[in-house]
This record gives structure tokens, sequence and C-alpha cells, in this order.
């Protein structure tokens, strides 16, 4: 059974592969040929998510997931949450954007953080169910490490004394946010969704 990945983002794309029992294909935007960009502009990552995997489910007839993340930071309520992308600006600058909450956070003593990750599944006109992911951290008070993307260099999971880009891809990939998004969802596809659909 086909099952599309609302996404291009080879990396996403392959991060959930392996999880998937062998009878799901996971399909991405460009393999049905849809290269538009869906607007991303609802105030939660719930909306954003639900919002995405609806209208490709609604163009493609085939159940549709979508994923969509925020860096939370507490002592800002939750800021930049789900304008994490452009928080600084529209040029999505991954650096603009973490010299924006360095600058706001300044030497506030709270830099409790967590990233989360809310994934929703279309499979019908009337069948969705939304996952998510959560991994709590703390927000340097600079940049360290070069690996990853995003606010990477800011953020150090609980447990570790290491930021997101400073740790091996492996090790990231295997406690992040996504990850644990991810293991639910394909928790729910490998058991429940086979189970109630028989054609899968
Ligand atoms: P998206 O929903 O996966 O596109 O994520 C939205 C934004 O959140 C990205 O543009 C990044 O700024 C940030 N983000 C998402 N995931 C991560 C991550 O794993 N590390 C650092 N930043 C991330």
């Amino acid at each position: 059974m086909k099952i599309v990945f609302a996404t291009n983002n080879k990396h996403k794309l392959e991060e959930i592969r392996h999880l998937v029992n062998s009878r799901f294909t996971l399909i991405s935007l460009r393999d049905i040929n849809l290269m538009e960009d869906i607007p991303e502009d609802h105030l939660t990552l719930e909306e954003n998510a639900l919002f995405k995997a609806r209208y490709i489910f609604k163009k493609s007839g085939i159940p549709t997931f979508a994923d969509d993340t925020g860096l939370e930071i507490a002592a800002l309520n939750n800021k930049p949450g789900v304008f994490s992308a452009r928080y600084a600006g529209e040029e999505k600058d991954d650096q603009a954007n973490m010299n924006k909450v360095l600058e706001e956070l300044g030497n506030t003593g709270n830099r409790a953080a967590r990233f989360r990750t809310v994934i929703a599944f279309v499979w019908d006109t009337d069948k969705e169910k939304l996952f998510e992911g959560i991994v709590t951290g703390k927000i340097g008070t600079g940049k360290k490490g070069n690996r990853g993307f995003g606010y990477d260099p800011l953020f150090t999971p609980d447990g570790y004394s290491l930021t997101f880009a400073e740790m091996p891809l492996d090790l990231k990939n295997s406690i992040s946010h996504r990850y644990r998004a991810f293991q639910k969802f394909s928790t729910f596809l490998n058991n429940e969704f086979i189970t109630t659909n028989k054609n899968a």
C-alpha cells in the first residue's frame, strides 16, 4: 500500500522509511508530481500538519502524512514554535534565527526548551490522527558544533553534554523529536492501521 509523506526532504523520508512495515511504500510529493509550495501559515504545528496532509490527501486520494516541527523556549512563551523556520525573516536563515533567539534570551537563567514534532495522518475524508514527539533540553549561551541544521548548535538535550550539532547524526536521530514522532506513527501503521485496513 502506498503512503505519501507530504515532503520533498530526502533525509526525512530515509529517516522513517526503515521504521515502517515493508507492506507500505512511502512516496514523496515529487513521486506524485506535486511540487507546489503548500502554505504553512497556521498558528499551531497541529493545524499546519493537518492542513498539509488533508490537502495532499484530497489531491492524490492516497493516505498521506505530514509533519511540522517547532522549537519551544519556555522563557520566550514557547516561541519561536510554529514560526521556527522564519523566525528572523522570510529567508529562513538558520544563523539569523539563532542570533534572534540568543538576543531575546540575553542572560536569562531559564534556558529550558523543547523541540516538538507533530505528524498528521489522513487516510480518508473522516479518518485522521495526530502523533507527537518531544525532546526536552536547554538553550546554550552561544552556538556550539557544526553538524545538523536549524537550531541544533543551540540545543543540548537533557541527559547529554553535547549540543545536537556536536553529536554524531546517528545519535541525534535516535533521540530526536522527529524520531519519537516517527516511532509513534510507524507503530500505529504497523499494528492498528494494518489490522483495520486489511487491504494494506
Ligand atoms: P520543519 O517543520 O521540519 O520544516 O521544521 C521547521 C523549522 O524548525 C526548521 O526550519 C528548523 O529551523 C527547525 N527545526 C526542525 N527540526 C529541527 C532539528 O532537528 N534541529 C534543529 N532545528 C530544527
